[in-house]
């Protein structure tokens, strides 16, 4: 097994500005291809931490991955130090400056003196491609250790360590079994529920589980390893989708909203939202996923009683009697977002994200949903709980949730 370690660098990692997302992404990039991280680090911008962190790594592992610090500004320092480190000079690398010189002019924009420094490597660096950036990276062989060294962009470094250092780990170490991971993404249950459930499934020897949560999400992963993993996992989908049926609402890469894109695309089927206690969110994430003007007619944020009359035509009556957070309030604005936008679809949500504004009769929490279809109208009251940020995420799935439950089933 290679020994691998992950060395960030940057004073924003370490002084509480920014967290150090790198390492989760290398690390969750290299077990889906088998390996696994030995250990991961961080640095600030100080040369002489940076060639201290490289000079321990390199004799002790046999591939050390470098995240950030090639920029062009002077607190970029990882290209010296790790000539420092290895005793080797910076030179000038023609192939480098190339590459940013192709950048610029690739974008357009003029490049500034200081980008050249991007091109000062240590003697004997391979510069590796940087697609999406200015900054090339570079690989060293130090000994019996292959070091990269990568932007501290997410982007950049995400892509460069797909295109250049897991090829290389995989000709250093071909003969792996890569591992897969199949994710379903369920909501309305808790985790030791879904545990409980799944562990009545019978799953193929060789499938493990484990579990991770994207509020409100459980996220179930069912993991095997080898030549027929691919196999095993379409094997052990049945009973997992058996059992949890209408709890997935996405499967994989696909997010909840994802799946609800794809439905409506696929129902031609149109829609217009409604919104008061979600502010425009649900239209954000559905508009987050290219194509949806394919189905998406408008989305209003009616926070004030004003807006939900004169935009939407609740009625003054249901907004002085019911309040503008209830049944009644949410069924007009899904009615009258219906009428005024000609969809098919029309979905609403009204409630109190709190943490002000709460009465003993409709604590903060509590979120109205109605949906007006071609064939009827649904309305429901729900208790969510937990502070503002969360009982507007809850409020966000729900209302997506209640679009792909009312698409799924007109399917069936
Ligand atoms: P450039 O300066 O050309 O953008 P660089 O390699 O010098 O590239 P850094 O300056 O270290 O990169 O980081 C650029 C930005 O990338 C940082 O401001 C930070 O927003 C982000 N970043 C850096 N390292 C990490 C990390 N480990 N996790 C998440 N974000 C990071
Ligand atoms: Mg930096």
């Amino acid at each position: 097994m290679l020994k691998i370690s992950v060395l960030t660098v940057g004073d924003e990692l370490i002084n509480g500005e920014m967290s150090d997302t790198n390492t989760a992404c290398i690390a969750r990039a290299l077990s889906a291809y088998g390996f696994a991280l030995r250990d991961a680090q961080s640095v600030g911008d100080v040369e002489a931490d940076i060639e201290e962190a490289i000079l321990g790594l390199c004799t002790r592992r046999d591939i050390v991955i470098v995240t950030g610090g090639l920029g062009p500004t002077g607190d970029d320092l990882t290209a010296r130090a790790a000539a420092h480190a290895l005793g080797r000079r910076l030179v000038l690398h023609d192939d480098a400056l190339a590459q940013i010189r192709q950048f610029f002019a690739r974008s357009g924009r003029a490049m500034h003196p200081r980008n050249e420094k991007q091109a000062l490597l240590p003697q004997k660096a391979t510069v590796l491609p940087n697609s999406c950036g200015t900054a090339p990276g570079f690989s060293l062989r130090q000994g019996g250790c292959d070091l990269f060294f990568l932007p501290g962009v997410p982007v950049e470094m995400e892509a460069m360590l797909h295109a250049s250092v897991l090829p290389r780990l995989l000709e250093r170490c071909g003969d792996l079994a890569p591992g897969r991971e199949r994710v379903f993404k369920i909501f309305g249950l808790h985790e030791p529920k879904v545990e409980e459930i799944v562990a009545a499934a019978p799953l193929p020897e060789g499938v493990h589980i484990a579990f991770g949560v994207d509020f409100p999400l459980v996220h179930l992963k069912l993991r095997a390893r080898g030549e027929d993993a691919d196999t095993l996992l379409d094997r052990a989908e049945v009973p997992v989708r058996r059992a949890l049926s209408e709890h997935i609402v996405a499967v994989g890469e696909e997010t909840l909203a994802g799946n609800v894109a794809r439905l409506l695309s696929a129902s031609g089927l149109t829609l217009s939202l409604a919104e008061s206690c979600t502010g425009g969110l649900i239209c954000a994430r559905l508009t987050d996923i290219s194509g949806s003007s394919a189905f998406l007619e408008r989305g209003a944020v009616t926070y004030a009683n004003s807006a939900k009359a004169d935009w939407l035509g609740v009625p003054a009556a249901v907004l002085e009697n019911d309040g503008a957070v209830s049944e009644a309030c949410a069924l007009a604005m899904a009615k009258g977002m219906r009428r005024a936008a000609g969809t098919d679809l029309a979905l609403s949500v009204t409630g109190i994200a709190g943490p002000t504004g709460g009465t003993a009769q409709k604590p903060v929490g509590t979120v109205f949903f109605a949906l007006a279809t071609p064939e009827s109208e649904q309305v429901k009251g729900y208790l969510f709980h937990g502070d503002r940020n969360r009982i507007r995420t809850m409020a966000v799935c729900m209302g997506l949730e209640w679009l792909r439950r009312y698409l799924v089933g007109r399917q069936t």
